[in-house]
């Protein structure tokens, strides 16, 4: 089976085009300036393919994607009929969804509802999807939703303690993003430990962060909220803040809320900390070479993921497994130390030799370590495509 996953952004769109049983992708790539000019790169046959095209809209961007697919030098399928699925990654699901699910009418509705929720991502989920369509009318499409993994949360969990009538009529509430890559570790840790009946903390850390505390496999709680600008800091987001901050930036420098926001989402984090840059491995290779600010980064991120794993241990009652995922996670070992230090006392106990692992699936606790301490890569991607295609064959045998 071949499917097609999308993942559009405002002026952008990533492709890849892969074989949901195997993971095996066959070709993969990006258009970028969409509506500005259009440049489409495109990876396969192990050979990358630059090419300016016009993309006045997504549509083109699109076009330009499957004229690839098939091209007799560049492409990997002889026809567009080859692609048995797409699967779009969707920002905000809102409440309207906790899973993914087969796009029609109804679908595209919701999506369109959620977009005071997401509104730099849905539109831009949305002008794909429209384009898709567009293209190729008779290929089921299936949405994936970024915060879907999350919906398991009790009320004690997504509640915010403000006045009822903010959720009641506009939703607000904690939702959580990086679902896709939460739902795939802890599907791949459940697995690796063959056994579900556990408590699991995912720390996804990458340029966006979050944590996820799973009991059982589903999600109990997640550290960002409304947005992905809650949690713990990022590369350019402040993470948790007190909201009197924002009023009083505002009132002190004649901001708007607007502004203030692209403050803390754009110029904040990481890169605010550090004074130098919002890349992990940049910050890592100052501080050795004795920057002060960015030693001060590294510990302010890593005390508090600490603190995160902590209230998560204490939320779930204890914890069994602890999940390293994405760019930092998945790469940085003396990050992973800094957060485990300090853990022993919930049973953490890192192998030093074993956590210079990188981008593999592998144990990084001592063997007498009380909670197994795992690196496993996020596979976004795989994930889109095996929910497409389980949604597509199940949508197939019940006709
Ligand atoms: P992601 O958003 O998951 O792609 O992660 C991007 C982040 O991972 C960037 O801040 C990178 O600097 C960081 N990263 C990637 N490789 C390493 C590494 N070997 N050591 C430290 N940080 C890394």
């Amino acid at each position: 089976m071949n499917v097609l996953i999308i993942n559009a952004g405002s002026s952008s769109l990533k492709y890849q085009l892969m074989d949901p049983e195997t993971g095996a992708v066959s070709a993969k790539g990006l258009c970028e300036r969409i509506y500005i000019d259009g440049r489409l790169t495109h990876n396969a046959n192990g050979k990358k393919v630059v090419k300016d095209i016009p993309m006045p809209t997504h549509s083109e961007a699109i076009a330009a994607v499957l004229a690839i697919l098939v091209d007799p030098v560049d492409g990997v399928i002889k026809s567009t009929d080859e692609i048995d699925a797409v699967g779009h990654r969707v920002l905000h699901g809102g409440m309207k969804f906790s899973d993914s699910c087969i796009i029609d009418d109804a679908c595209i509705k919701a999506i369109e509802e959620c977009i005071p929720l997401g509104p730099l991502h849905n539109p831009a989920n949305l002008m794909g999807i429209r384009a898709c369509q567009a293209v190729m009318p008779n290929t089921p499409q299936v949405a994936v939703f970024d915060t879907a993994f999350h919906m398991t949360m009790p009320p004690k969990a997504y509640r915010y303690a403000i006045p009822t009538e903010y959720y009641e009529n506009d939703d607000i509430r904690r939702y959580g993003f990086h679902g896709t890559s939460h739902k795939y570790v802890t599907k791949r840790a459940i697995e690796l430990m063959g056994r579900k009946d556990m408590k699991l903390i995912n720390c996804h850390l990458g340029n966006g962060s979050s944590l996820s505390a799973v009991k059982d496999g589903k999600c109990q709680d997640t550290s960002m909220g409304l947005s992905p600008l809650a949690g713990v800091p990022m590369g350019t987001r402040s993470g948790d803040i007190d909201a009197c901050v924002v009023q009083f930036i505002m009132n002190k420098y004649g901001m708007t809320a607007d502004e203030c926001l692209t403050m803390l989402n754009k110029k904040s984090g990481m890169l605010a900390l550090s004074g130098v840059s919002s890349d992990f491995r940049d910050i890592e290779q100052e501080a050795d070479k004795g920057n002060a600010d960015c030693a001060l980064a590294l510990d302010k991120f890593a005390y508090e993921v600490r603190k995160y794993i902590g209230a998560y241990a204490a939320a779930l009652g204890g914890l069994d497994c602890l999940v390293f995922t994405a760019g930092v996670g998945e790469n940085s070992a003396s990050m992973r130390a800094r957060i485990c230090e300090g853990l022993e006392f919930l049973g953490v106990k890192l192998d030093p030799e074993k956590n210079q692992t990188r981008g593999k699936e592998a144990v990084i606790s001592t063997d007498d370590s009380k909670v197994t301490v795992w690196v496993i890569p996020t596979n976004e991607e795989l994930m889109i495509a095996q929910d497409t295609a389980a949604l597509v064959n199940a949508a197939k045998a019940g006709k």
